[in-house]
C-alpha cells in the first residue's frame, strides 16, 4: 500500500464552462478511518454530469464547497475497516470523492458483489443502469408501439434508456451531439433514429424522425431540447425528467421552456422528477432484469474507461463538453 494519498480539491466554484483550473492536486497522508469507518481505496472513479451540478448549489445533496476534496461516486476496495459490517478486501461503492483513499462511516457505503468486469457496477449495474430503468419503466411508462424520445442519447444514461426502450417493442428515437453520435445510435445500437440537435433546426428533425409524435421523453438535458419535444408529445404523454444537463457547466440558457402549464392541461401531460433513490427498495428485481438482458445480448454494456488518476478533471470537462460515449469513469488502479 502506497503511503501517499492523492486527492483532487476543488480549488474554486467556476462560474462558467468547467476548466482545469478549477481542481488542484495535492498528495497527503492516508487518513485513519475512526471509529464506525472504513478505509476504502479506489478502483474506479464514476465521472457524472451530476458532479457539475453538484457545484452549483445544494441539490438532492449538499454542495461540493471549494476548497475541499471533489465528490464523486467510487468503488472502491476496503483496506482497513473499523465497522462490523465490513472487512478488508470487501469491495464497496459510494461517494468517497477524487482521492486515492477515504476513511468513510460506513453508513453511507454499500457492498457490491465483484461482477467481470468490475466497470459493470458503475455502469450498467450501477446508478447508471438503475436510473436509465427507473426513469424509463416507472416514470415513463412506455408501452409497445408507443415511440420513446431520449436525450444525451448516446451518454451514460441515455443509450441504456433507448436499448431498454426497444426491448420492450417501442420506436426509439435519440437526440445527441455529432452525426457520428447518431450514426453509432442507429446502427451499433438499435435505435430507430437519431437526430443531432446541434445541426439544423431541432423541431423539424425531430418532427420527421416521429411523424406520429412522441409518447415517452426521457430528459436528461432540459433547455431548448425539452422545449423543442415538447411541443410534438402527443395526448397522455409522460415525461421522465430525469436532469438537464445544458444548464450545468455555465450560466442558465436563456430560453427556457415557454407556455408550459397550458400545455401540460391541454395535453393532460404527466410530467415527473425522480431521482434513482427513489426506487431503490426494487432495486434487487432491477438488477436482476438488467443482468437477464445483458446475458441474453440484447442490452450492450457502453463504456468509456480512461486511466490514471490524474486524468480526472480533463475526464469531467470533456464528458460535460459531450466527448463520451456511454459511462465515463476512471480507472485508478
Ligand atoms: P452523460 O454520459 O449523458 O454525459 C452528458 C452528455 O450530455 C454529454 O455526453 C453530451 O452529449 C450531453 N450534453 C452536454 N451539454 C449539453 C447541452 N447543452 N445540451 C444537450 N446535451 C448536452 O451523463 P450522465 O449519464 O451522467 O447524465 C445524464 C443525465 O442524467 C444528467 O442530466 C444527469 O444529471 C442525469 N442523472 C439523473 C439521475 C437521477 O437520479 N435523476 C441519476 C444519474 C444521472 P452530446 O454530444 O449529445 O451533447
Amino acid at each position: 500500500m502506497s503511503d501517499i494519498n492523492r486527492q483532487f480539491m476543488l480549488a474554486r466554484i467556476p462560474s462558467g464552462p468547467l476548466t482545469q483550473d478549477c481542481f488542484r492536486l495535492e498528495r497527503g497522508a492516508i487518513p485513519m478511518p475512526g471509529d464506525g469507518e472504513v478505509l476504502v481505496k479506489a478502483r474506479y472513479v464514476s465521472l457524472d454530469a451530476a458532479n457539475r451540478a453538484w457545484m452549483q448549489g445544494a441539490t438532492y445533496r449538499d454542495a461540493i464547497e471549494a476548497g475541499t476534496v471533489m465528490a464523486g461516486g467510487v468503488l472502491g476496495e476496503v483496506v482497513q475497516s473499523r465497522h462490523g459490517d465490513f472487512a478488508p478486501g470487501d469491495l464497496v461503492s459510494g461517494d468517497c470523492g477524487w482521492q486515492d483513499y477515504a476513511a468513510r462511516p460506513g453508513k453511507v457505503l454499500r457492498k457490491v458483489t465483484p461482477t467481470d468486469p468490475l466497470s459493470h457496477l458503475l455502469s450498467i449495474y450501477g446508478i447508471t443502469g438503475l436510473t436509465a430503468y427507473f426513469g424509463l419503466i416507472e416514470v415513463g411508462r412506455p408501452k409497445a408501439g408507443e415511440t420513446v424520445v431520449v436525450s444525451a442519447a448516446a451518454g451514460a444514461v441515455g443509450n441504456v434508456v433507448g436499448q431498454i426502450a426497444k426491448v420492450l417493442g417501442c420506436r426509439v428515437v435519440g437526440i445527441a451531439g455529432s452525426d457520428d453520435k447518431c450514426r453509432w445510435l442507429t446502427d451499433e445500437l438499435g435505435f430507430d433514429e437519431a437526430v443531432n440537435y446541434k445541426s439544423g433546426p431541432l423541431y423539424k428533425t425531430l418532427k420527421a424522425a416521429c411523424p406520429g409524435g412522441i409518447d415517452v421523453y426521457f430528459d436528461n438535458v432540459g433547455g431548448d431540447v425539452f422545449e423543442t419535444v415538447l411541443f410534438q408529445m402527443n395526448l397522455l404523454g409522460r415525461i421522465a425528467c430525469c436532469g438537464a444537463v445544458s444548464a450545468y457547466d455555465g450560466t442558465p440558457p436563456a430560453h427556457g421552456p415557454r407556455g408550459v402549464p397550458g400545455l401540460f392541461v391541454v395535453k393532460r401531460l404527466t410530467v415527473r422528477g425522480f431521482i434513482v433513490s427513489d426506487f431503490f427498495e426494487q432495486r434487487d428485481e432491477a438488477l436482476e432484469q438488467l443482468r437477464a438482458w445483458v446475458a441474453d445480448g440484447r442490452l450492450k454494456v457502453i463504456e468509456d474507461v480512461i486511466s490514471g488518476f490524474e486524468a480526472l478533471p480533463e475526464a469531467l470537462i470533456g464528458l460535460l463538453n459531450g466527448e463520451n460515449r456511454g459511462k465515463r469513469m476512471v480507472k485508478i488502479c
